[in-house]
């Protein structure tokens, strides 16, 4: 049914998130979703245990993941969505931006220790654990250690993009998501685009995007109304989702089915 409450765009504890697989099934499942892609940064760890549990709730899980790229200093994240989470090239490369993200995480805690705060590693780790380790792990710890009096002061005074001990992920080219995601039978969407330049879009769309997430939250009813108009005029495909831990329906069903026969074209 073309009309089922649809999240595309969901993090688990594999990164971000801070719901289990489980959890996360049961929380979309509380508000109606039919249809979900777990997304995590850098990590298909999710989907296996998802896609079980998700089928006694009659839901269905779209294999997700989304890697940061970057172009000329700016920040892109890529989705992808239908890949194959037991590919091996794909396992090979995210083992790899998990591996950078841990040496970018003890370069954050080694500056926040020159600027006299009290933080290891190790205080990072009790809320990362396995997971692809963002700077929201960091500001959890900063946090629970006292260093900080709320999640977003971690933010604007030491690890928000322009702040002290800021540090930048791997260099990965928009380019490169693109082959390891389609290699993996996946299709490529520029995430939440809403502060990116137009002729960034431009230029991903050349270098053969599949797709746009036109609904998230970020995006005003302008922005969506936009980013549709792109995708329609570049015969692209349309995502969206909440971005967010316990589940929004935020699209429908049927951009799923269009990703479909896309996926069939690209087959023949
Ligand atoms: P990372 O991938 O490690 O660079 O972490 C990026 C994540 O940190 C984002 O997806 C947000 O969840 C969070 N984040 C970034 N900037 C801020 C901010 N200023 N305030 C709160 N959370 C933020
Ligand atoms: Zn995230
Ligand atoms: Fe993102
Ligand atoms: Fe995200």
């Amino acid at each position: 049914m073309a009309t089922e409450k649809t999240d595309l765009h969901m993090h688990t504890f594999y990164s971000d998130g801070y719901n289990s697989p489980e959890r996360l099934i049961e929380k979309a499942n509380s508000q109606g979703i039919k249809i979900l892609s777990i997304t995590d940064h850098d990590s298909v760890n999710a989907i296996s245990e998802a896609t079980g549990h998700a089928k006694k709730f009659g839901i269905e899980v779209i294999p997700g993941v989304e890697i940061s790229t970057d172009i000329r200093d700016t920040e892109v994240h890529i989705l992808g969505y239908f890949v194959d989470p037991d590919n091996k090239d794909l396992e090979h490369y995210l083992n790899f931006f998990r591996e950078e993200r841990h040496k970018r995480a003890i370069r954050m805690v080694n500056k926040l220790n020159i600027l006299g705060l009290n933080i290891t590693i190790d205080d990072v780790l009790v809320s990362a654990k396995d997971s692809a380790i963002g700077r929201p792990h960091i500001a959890q710890a900063l946090l629970a250690k006292g260093q900080v009096k709320s999640f977003f002061e971690a933010f604007y005074k030491y690890i928000g993009n322009h702040a002290p001990a800021y540090e930048r992920k791997v260099h990965l080219s928009p380019q490169s998501a693109f082959k390891i995601i389609s290699d993996a039978g996946g299709l490529s969407f520029i995430a939440h685009p809403g502060n990116m330049p137009e002729i960034l879009i431009k230029e991903l769309i050349d270098a053969g995007v599949d797709g746009i997430e036109v609904i998230h939250p970020s995006h005003s009813p302008d922005q969506v109304k936009f980013y549709r108009g792109i995708v329609n005029e570049y015969f692209l495909l349309e995502s969206g989702g909440s971005d967010f831990h316990g589940g929004k329906y935020y699209t429908s069903a049927k951009v799923v089915d269009t990703m479909r026969t896309r996926l069939v074209r690209n087959i023949d």
